[in-house]
Formats: C-alpha cells, structure tokens, sequence
C-alpha cells in the first residue's frame, strides 16, 4: 500500500492523507480546508491531488474546518462512500460544514457584486449548502476505544486526542498480502490536564505514525496561568484603559474553553464586571452541542457541575445571533469584551470588529491560539504597524496581546507523552505532519534521538510506499 500526503505537509492547514490499497480501494484519513495561506488560499483549496470519485471511504479525525472544510467538495466532486467519525464530531461537523457553506455562498455573493460592475465573468462558490446537506448524510458514528470493521481487509480504532470534544487519534489496520499493518494518524494532539477535556489515551502499537507537529518545537508555560492572564486583559483593557477587549477565537473549542475559565473566575469572584458578548451564532450552537457532550469531559469539569449546573454561563454574558446586534456592538461606547470568530482573524464578524477597533490605543485586540503568519492575527502577532483588512489600509493603534499558552495543541512533551506508549523500534517510519517546515525539522532532530529512526516530513502530494 502507499499514502500520499496531500494537505497539512509542511504547513497546518489543509489536513488531507491518502491511503491506497493494492487492491485500488482508496481510504482518505480527513479532507480539511487550507486557510490563512494568503492569495494561494483558494488554489490550494481546488487542487485536491486525487480524483475524489476514486476514495473508497473518509475516516474523520474531528470537526475542526482545516480536518472537515472540504468535505461538501469531496461530495460535489463525486465521493459517494461513508465517513466515519466519534459521535461528538458527528454534531459538530453538521453545524460547521452548514456554517462553512454558508459563507462561501455570501463570499461568492460579495465578490460577483464587484465582478459584475467591472464587467467581469462571475465565479462559483467553492461549495453550496446543498453540498454540505449531502456531506452530513454520509457521516457515521463510530464510538471511541472499539474496533469497527469497515470490511475484509479494514478496521478502525478512534482514541481520545484530548484537542476538542470529539477529537481522535485514527488507527486503521490494514491486511494486504497476508500480513496486517497498523497507520496511526494523531489528528490533532490536545494537553495533558486540560481544563476540560480528558487527556489524550495511549493506544495500540503501530507500523506507520503520522503525527501532528504544530508546537513540535515549543514548551507551553504552565495551564494555570493563562486564565489569569485572561482576566488581566480584561481588567488592564476594560477597567484601566475603559476599551474593548477583541479576541479571535475558533467557535468549536476555544470559545468554550475561554467561557469556561471566565465562568471559573466568575465563582472565585475573580471576573471584574463587565458585559461579555460572544459575537458568533455559531459558537450559540456549538456551546449546545458542547452541554450536550458531557461523555467527553474530565473530571473536574464533571465535579464543577455538582455545584454549576452550566460551567459556560454566567451573569454578563451574552450571545449575538443578528448581523444587526453585531453592528451595534461597534457604536456601543462602554468597555466590553467581543469574542467572535475566527480564530485566525481571517474572515467572519471579528474582521470587523478588529477593523473598527484597531485604531483606538484603549482597545486590545488578544490572540488566543495558532495563526497562520500570513493570516491577519499572524500578522499582528508578529508585530505589524498597518494592516490591510477588506482593502482599507489601518494603522494599528490597539494594543496586541498573545496568550500563547492557551493553546489546544500539545506542545512537544505532550506530543512525546502521547508517543510513549509506543516501542520507538517497531515503528518503521514516522511522518510529521501538520507542522510549519522549520519547526518541523527541529522536532524531527528530537524524535530521532528519542529513538524513532526513521522521521520523514512530506511534501504536498508526495506518495510513500509502506511496507
Ligand atoms: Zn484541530
């Protein structure tokens, strides 16, 4: 058998692996979007590297859009098997693929209105909502921790990746030629003692590791004090400067994660007052299916629950559903806190929220998680003076603020602790994925020392005979 690595390969978005059997079934481990990769973005989006009638069936690692987004065109370009996924990512990935269609269509509206009066031929969206309705309908619920077998020659295995609620770890064991062969591929790895979720479970022996590298050469500081910074960024922001506080935050996962601490620090009696508004009808949903998951907390959460029946709630906190309340928000004068998506700041309501609000010294614009370097959160990370956002150049007078430990990625001790069930030698190759190249390289050097000899990083659409 061979795989091909045709997303996430030396980059972090885009998560799409192919397996080929010899007997030509094709088995494609996630089908992710890329993002944030600038004037590429949408190139790389069309160019699958694979004829999508051709895959056999689709194993989801979770509902996160760069490891679902490009589902609906895997269905509009003629896949017509079952993806198998946990039962939390099933709920989530229908309300986010709905949601993701939904904004190429309006992307696609926006962007003929300007063709049109150039007098320039109109495009296509990406994907309709048509498209995602038929995804949805071939989704399949698999639980975690049993063997399910697809067919003669193929099982799955889905373990807790501890990154979100629903996220795995995917092993498939394959028999061809008489001899069966176990891929693991880690998705995305989340932190050991997670504020929320439990952490990543060990899982049986494999031949092939495929493993995720985002932080591959980063140490997260300790949980702990990323909610009290948090909670400094609100007070400095709100309190002392009497601005707004934008964050940027993924509607599945992050916007949870940060309600949780803040209703935590609302019991302590640690939260200064102040209205908190989560400006994304998405997150709405996405905190529902969240309640409705309780199988996939840790205990603690469980424990919190004993005293809060709703540990995302809390006096001061309100949800935007309206484009109209959204708008209101920017002539709102009162110190408030706005988290909204997306994460990376690359599209979605916190565009404009940071458009309107970056020139403003009071304002805080804080970024909580990965972003890609050239999406607009990447660049304010790095310190950019002047931005560009929907065209309208913005000199960037807020302050920017990183909370770098509150990521939902393990760094490399986590992702070493999630290898450490594994015997280094039986594993006959292990490829790093979903990692920028230079990190990746250094995460390479440690895994060869930690006694995996054999490390390789894929190109984009690069394919490796296995066994
Ligand atoms: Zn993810």
């Amino acid at each position: 058998m061979k795989i091909a690595f045709h997303g996430a390969a030396r980059t972090v978005t885009g998560s799409k692996h192919l397996i080929s059997l010899k007997n030509g079934k094709k088995i494609l481990l996630d089908c992710g979007m890329f993002q944030g990769m600038g004037r590429e973005t949408d190139a790389m989006n069309e160019d699958f590297g694979f004829d999508a009638a051709e895959v056999t069936y689709m194993i989801l690692s979770h509902a996160h859009i760069d490891h679902s987004g490009l589902i609906p065109l895997l269905v509009k370009r003629g896949f017509k098997g079952t993806i198998y996924c946990t039962p939390a990512t099933f709920d989530l990935t229908e309300i986010l693929l709905l949601d993701s269609a939904k904004i190429q269509e309006d992307d696609t509206k926006f962007k003929n209105k300007k063709l049109r009066k150039e007098g320039q031929p109109e495009v296509a969206p990406l994907y309709t909502v048509d498209d995602a309705t038929r995804s949805v309908a071939a989704l399949k619920k698999v639980d975690y921790k049993t063997w399910f077998r697809i067919d003669e020659d193929v099982e799955i295995y889905f373990t807790d990746a501890g990154h979100i609620i629903g996220s795995a770890a995917v092993h498939v064991r394959i028999a061809e030629n008489g001899k069966t062969t176990q891929i693991s591929f880690s998705g995305d790895i989340g932190r050991y003692n997670d504020a929320i979720l439990r952490s990543p479970d060990i899982f049986p022996q494999a031949d092939y590791i495929l493993l995720e590298s985002t932080y591959g050469s980063t140490l997260h500081a300790e949980a702990a004090p990323s909610d009290d910074l948090l909670i400094k960024y609100i007070h400095d922001t709100c309190k002392v400067k009497k601005g707004k506080l934008i964050i940027p935050a993924f509607s599945v996962g992050r916007t949870q994660e940060i309600l949780y601490a803040l209703n935590r620090a609302g019991l302590e009696g640690k939260l200064p007052k102040v209205d908190i508004f989560v400006d994304s009808p998405l997150s709405l949903e996405a905190t529902d299916v969240v309640r409705h998951h309780p199988e996939v907390f840790n205990k603690t959460v469980a424990k919190m629950m004993e005293i809060d029946d709703d540990p995302f709630d809390f006096p001061g906190l309100h949800y935007i559903e309206r484009v109209d309340d959204s708008k209101a928000l920017n002539f709102r004068q009162e110190p408030c806190v706005i988290i909204s998506a997306s994460g990376m700041a690359e599209a979605g309501r916190v565009k404009h929220h940071i458009a309107n609000n970056i020139g403003d010294s009071r304002n805080t614009i804080l970024i909580v998680g990965y972003c890609e370097p050239q999406s607009l959160g990447g660049r304010l990370m790095r310190g950019a003076r002047e931005v560009s956002i929907y065209g309208t150049h913005y000199d960037v007078n807020a302050e920017v603020g990183v909370i770098r430990s509150m990521s939902a990625h393990g760094d490399y001790e986590d992702l070493s602790q999630w290898l450490s069930c594994q015997d280094a030698k039986e594993v006959k190759k292990l490829f790093l994925v979903h990692g920028e190249y230079e990190v990746q390289q250094i995460f390479r050097n440690w895994l060869i020392k930690k006694g995996f000899s054999d490390v390789e990083i894929p190109e984009r659409h690069s394919e490796i005979g296995l066994g």
